[in-house]
């Protein structure tokens, strides 16, 4: 099945606003047989909006679109559906029960303007959602599909997962195509393009090699009329890469590094704390951000000063005879993070984030030091001179080295 996207909303097209929408379904629709030919981003036009969607109709089986479903008179993705397809919207009175029953929920009593929230075409079904008050539109008509959806990307992804994904699947007529990212750290592009040699040969499955701030991805990438036979076809691929790849290989998918982090610390039942210098928080602010982390992570200090990291049980005498930025005051705050926070594992990182060189260090010189009861690993970078580069890939680093640490113990 062919498919387009339109993304809509005015703040788009201002630059205001990033269209993560587009990436997300771009990303799940060809494991349901749907091949994405065009994207598009329309303003809040109720005549281009219709434009929009007759000619994304005329071209594909299936147009997804995102935003504009809201009840203020700017979202006008249910008017410039019903113009496009020539069809007359009226309430339903249904779905205007369950607005009504929303806002009673909430305590609150519904605005008028949201009324138009509760109209349907005759041939659009409502996609329910739970979420938000803006439920989203199944339309059929003449053999093409308009799935219209809200615009908040929680909604859309919690529309898409459970609804709109389940009945697409039904309908495969063309090829599926699945995807396997497999994420390794520490080797080069080249390095890594030479071990997996032999399985760049292939159209499918393909493989493709990619640097990212993470480390090398390497993405196979199946065909087959259903699921399974990509997936057979892809497993071989998968298991030799895997094998040669070895240590390297720290996660998969939507793996992210502070995830793995976090499935290796709760399977090993450690605890971790942190002392941060050039990195300024936001190794904490990263292990934080995946829910469950209390169970594992004791706490971080920022300690951006040599009295900070005093303060914090550092040994002065270390700094004043290594200086703040070295392997040795990176491995006196991992300890001092361990001991002070009663914790498994200490971290410390110290750096030179820039603009100016520090201690006749280089700006991007980063220090860091991963601290166990029996043993310490140190970790040193050299990182293109720029102060938002020098602390995610810091961090990135940190989290990656941390997690094959703890595959080893
Ligand atoms: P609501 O009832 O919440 O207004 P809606 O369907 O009308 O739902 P919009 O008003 O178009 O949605 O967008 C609401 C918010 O959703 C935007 O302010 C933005 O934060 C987010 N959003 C909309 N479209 C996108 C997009 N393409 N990518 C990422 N975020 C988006």
């Amino acid at each position: 099945m062919k498919g387009e996207i339109l993304s809509i909303g005015t703040e788009l097209l201002m630059g205001e606003l990033t269209d993560t929408n587009s990436v997300y379904i771009a990303s799940k629709a060809p494991a349901l047989g749907v091949t994405i030919q065009r994207m598009s981003q329309v303003g809040d036009d109720l005549n281009a909006l219709a434009a929009a969607f007759t000619q994304a109709l005329g071209r594909a089986d299936v147009v997804f679109s995102t935003g504009g479903l809201g009840p203020t008179q700017d979202d006008l993705t249910r008017e410039a559906i019903s113009l496009a397809l020539g069809e007359e919207m009226t309430v339903d009175p249904a779905l205007l029960e369950d607005l009504e029953a929303w806002f009673r929920y909430r305590g609150a009593p519904m605005p008028p303007r949201n009324k138009k929230q509760a109209t349907l075409i005759p041939s659009a079904d409502v996609i329910p959602n739970n979420q938000g008050t803006a439920p989203g539109w199944w339309v059929e008509k003449g053999g093409k599909l308009v799935i219209a959806m809200p615009g908040p990307p929680g909604e859309m992804t919690n529309i898409w997962t459970h609804q709109v994904s389940p009945k697409l699947k039904g309908r495969v007529t063309g090829q599926v195509i699945i995807t396997r990212n497999i994420k390794t750290t520490d080797l080069g592009e080249a390095d890594v393009a030479e071990r997996v040699a032999r399985y760049c040969e292939s159209d499918n499955p393909y493989l493709g090699i990619y640097a990212k701030h993470d480390g090398i991805h390497l993405r196979i990438i199946g065909r087959g009329a259903t699921e399974e036979e990509a997936r057979e076809l892809m497993r071989p691929v998968e298991e030799g890469i895997v094998a040669i790849m070895g240590p390297h290989v720290w996660g998969y998918d939507d793996d992210t590094p502070e995830r793995a982090l976090a499935q290796a610390l709760t399977e090993k039942g450690l605890t971790l704390a942190t002392m941060e210098s050039c990195t300024g928080g936001l190794l904490a602010s990263n292990i934080t951000d995946e829910p469950g982390s209390s169970g594992y992570f004791r706490g971080g200090i920022v300690a951006y000063s040599s009295e900070a990291k005093i303060a914090n049980g550092a040994p002065p005498e270390v700094i004043e005879a290594h200086g703040a930025i070295s392997p040795e005051t990176a491995v006196a705050m991992a300890e001092a993070a361990r001991r002070g926070l009663n914790a498994d594992i200490g971290v410390g990182i110290t750096g030179v984030a820039g603009p100016a060189e520090q201690e006749g260090k280089a700006v991007g010189t980063v220090f860091a030091a991963i601290s166990l009861e029996s043993r310490v690993k140190n970790v040193a970078l050299r990182l293109p001179p720029r102060r938002a580069v020098v602390k995610y890939r810091s961090v990135t680093t940190v989290l990656v080295e941390l997690c094959r640490l703890l595959k080893d113990l």
